[in-house]
């Protein structure tokens, strides 16, 4: 299999062999220091304070995103949310369900967020801002900077969904003032899915601690007190959280964080550079080092998705809803190399001389 979608990405031969092995019992000394290792690394990973907190929450990143809403917001709350596509939308009906009053700058697919799309928002008595960094759904990447800024500057608590960006672009949650940042098992992190992790700023733990949350699973306070001995208040996906801890490991003897950002930005680049000739443009013009995503000129974006998964072996991630036809994605996260894009390169090629695309 060669998988080049956006989640469950490939893993790396040691992440599999874990997968392989007996699930320990996890009410243990060697399981709290395993996962207060982790904490520590995804903490440094994320630029985030020293006394800042994270948490391992069982679930897809969805879970961690209805958690966060839930425990940093409520109804005296007023949110704006950058809408671009499916993960916005997810956000404004989130918020929505909880009874968080929002406000959806809604964008269109592909296009980026700018200062400009901000000015009607300064000074309107906002509270928080949520934001999905990477709008994995559309490929665009957003402006961090345009945006700290802006809540900086309207006392805005900052809550980033990084989930496909997390560990394939730039980010520091200290220098960008983030107070929440969710990130989820199966994107760069490049193990299965069913865990996902929530990193919190001392401001967001005492906001979490001071408001009443109408749950147990995802009460995080709970999740909180668990964690300070590395512990959580309900089972976990323990075999998961082994593989998250090696892979941690393995990117931190490898140069840490910036040594993997540089090295998802190469792949990325010499993938689009090996694009020349084919029939296909970029959607976007604001990528993140993940993903490219490519509308294709002659051909169905899924029609190429059913042929390179059928006839060549090869996953690309499918789009749905309008852009079905229009847009198909490329991902550069998890364990793939220079090669791998070679073979896929050639497999469009191969489609473009049988005259498929
Ligand atoms: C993958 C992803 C999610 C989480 O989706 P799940 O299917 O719940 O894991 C959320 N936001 C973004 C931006 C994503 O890329």
């Amino acid at each position: 299999m060669l998988n080049f979608t956006v989640g469950p990405v490939m893993s790396s031969d040691l992440v599999c062999a874990i997968g392989q092995e007996q699930v320990p019992y996890f009410r243990t000394s060697e399981f709290s220091e395993l996962m207060l290792e982790s904490e520590r690394l995804l903490k440094n990973f994320a630029g985030a304070q020293q006394n800042a907190r994270s948490l391992f929450i069982t679930g897809s990143g969805t879970a961690s995103m209805e958690a966060v809403v839930m425990n940093v917001f409520n109804s005296q709350d007023k949110v704006l949310v950058v809408n671009g596509g499916s993960f916005g939308s997810r956000f404004v009906e989130l918020c929505r369900i909880h009874d968080v009053p929002c406000t959806s700058i809604d964008l269109q697919y592909g296009e980026p967020l700018t200062a400009n799309h901000l000015i009607s928002y300064e000074n309107k008595g906002y509270t928080g801002f949520l934001v999905n960094k990477h709008e994995t759904s559309t490929g665009v990447h957003y402006d961090m900077q345009v945006i700290s800024d802006f809540c900086k500057r309207n006392d805005l608590f900052l809550v980033v969904d990084a989930i496909s960006s997390f560990l394939a672009d730039p980010f520091n949650m200290e220098e960008l003032d983030v107070q929440v940042m969710i990130t989820g098992s199966q994107k760069a992190l490049a193990c299965p899915p069913g865990i996902s992790i929530i990193v919190l700023s001392p401001k967001a733990v005492m906001r979490i601690n001071h408001n009443k949350v109408r749950s147990m699973y995802f009460d995080l306070s709970d999740a909180l007190r668990n964690g300070e001995r590395g512990q959580t208040p309900f089972t976990p996906a323990v075999g998961i959280i082994r593989q998250i801890h090696a892979r941690l490991k393995e990117i931190d003897s490898n140069g840490g964080v910036n040594a993997e950002v540089s090295r998802t930005a190469a792949l990325a680049q010499n993938f689009r550079n090996k694009l020349v000739g084919l029939p296909f443009i970029f959607f976007t013009n604001c990528m993140s080092n993940a993903v490219t995503p490519l509308h294709p000129l002659n051909a169905s974006a899924h029609q190429i998705f059913l042929t390179l998964k059928d006839e060549y072996g090869i996953w690309i991630c499918p789009n749905g809803g309008e852009l079905k036809d229009r847009v198909f994605r490329v991902g550069h996260i998890g364990n793939l190399n220079a090669e791998d894009n070679s073979t896929l390169v050639n497999a469009m090629i191969d489609m473009q001389k049988r005259g498929l695309i």
